[in-house]
């Protein structure tokens, strides 16, 4: 285990009477890249803020590279904050931007040159030193955005949904270069998003926060396999799984779901008779199959095509949704069954949305 560079010990954050962020336990450790994910309003921002010390927290500890950061203002925490917006500064060249940070600190031209050459050459700005930020694409700006933190040397890189403004084609190409960026510097980021899939791709160790709370934290395709609740399981994957009501077998090796004829599904483990439990089974572990050969049938409803892919939608309730990777002759109306592995079948509790193991 690598030593952490980051600790946050029951961190708590009020705004007034809302509680933001509730009793968070975090480690990160040096190197690291770890995306905070969760949907709009979960508090992933003001945990990146409160690291950065633009908001105090209400409770807790939080240290950085083995300090307690607790009222230390933000210029002495020596960590690098990068913005969807960029906030660069117009008037100034690339240049400019790039060693504002060196000015403030009194290094010389030459150290400034210098620094400006070495880190243009690492974010590929070699030619546009002398812009102006309106003289630059969207990608160019947000690499500069980022030039500007690396020259600093920080001991952390805070992301705060850095590629939103950025069109999908050019989302995917950035997202490889932040990440080729962190390795080639050895960097520590807390990368935050709400595009689970950018967290997935991007990060080594990927947080879900909910309501302030970290409902699930781990590498991306073990909060794929394993799932500690219904919300994670429902926001990691795209798309997303599909849930269906079920009540297991009198062997309690089996479910029936609800809502599909009495469909009988195979689970991999036993559990007790009679049990109601929520069923999670994901769009591509929904194999096609005839109707009179498989566990589920249903009508079809709507019929996708991205090319490389089919999405089908089930006509009745509950809806299920298929992955099918390829292309289908299937059409709206007509039947088709669907069969699922054991191994595949995630199974809830309906009260609590634990994992049932
Ligand atoms: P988003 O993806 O929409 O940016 P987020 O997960 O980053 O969401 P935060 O910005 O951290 O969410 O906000 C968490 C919660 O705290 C929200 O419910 C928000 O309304 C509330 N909040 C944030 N800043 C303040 C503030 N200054 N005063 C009061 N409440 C705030």
């Amino acid at each position: 285990m690598t030593s952490p560079q980051i600790e946050l010990e029951h961190v708590d954050k009020h705004y007034g009477h809302f509680h933001a962020l509730k009793d968070i336990n975090l480690e990160i450790g040096k190197g690291r890249f770890v995306a905070l994910v969760g949907p709009s309003g979960c508090g992933k921002s003001t945990l990146l803020r409160s690291l950065a010390g633009l908001e105090s927290i209400t409770g807790g500890i939080m240290k950085i590279a083995g300090e307690t950061m607790n009222g230390v203002p933000p210029r002495r925490r020596d960590v690098a904050m990068v913005f969807q917006s960029y906030a660069l500064y117009p008037h100034m060249t690339v240049k400019e931007n790039l060693t504002y940070s060196m000015r403030l600190k009194r290094k010389s031209r030459e150290e400034r040159d210098k620094a400006a050459k070495e880190v243009a050459e690492i974010t590929g700005l070699g030619n546009l030193l002398d812009r102006y930020p309106r003289e630059l694409s969207g990608g160019q700006r947000q690499r500069v955005a980022m030039g500007r933190a690396i020259i600093r040397h920080p001991k952390a890189f805070l992301f705060d949904e850095p590629l939103s403004n950025l069109d999908a084609a050019l989302r995917v190409h950035m997202r490889k270069e932040i990440r080729a960026l962190h390795d080639r510097l050895g960097a520590t980021s807390v990368y935050v998003t709400h595009d689970q899939v950018e967290a997935m791709t991007m990060a080594d160790h990927v947080v879900v926060m909910r309501e302030g709370v970290i409902e699930q934290a781990g590498a991306p395709l073990d909060l794929y396999d394993h799932p500690a609740n219904r919300f994670v399981a429902g926001f990691i994957g795209s798309p997303a799984m599909n849930f269906v009501e079920a009540t297991t077998t009198e062997a309690g090796d089996a479910v029936v779901l609800e809502g599909f004829d009495g469909a009988v599904l195979p689970l991999g483990i036993k559990l007790a008779p009679g049990r109601r439990v929520v069923a999670g089974l994901r769009p591509e572990h929904l194999l096609l199959g005839a109707p009179d050969k498989s566990a589920i049938r249903i009508g079809v409803g709507v019929v996708e095509f991205t090319g490389a892919a089919s999405y089908l939608s089930s006509a009745g309730e509950p809806e299920l949704t298929v992955f099918h990777a390829g292309r289908t002759e299937v059409r709206p109306g007509e039947a088709v069954g669907l069969t699922i592995a054991p191994q595949h079948v995630h199974l809830f509790d309906p009260e609590t949305g634990r994992r049932v193991e």
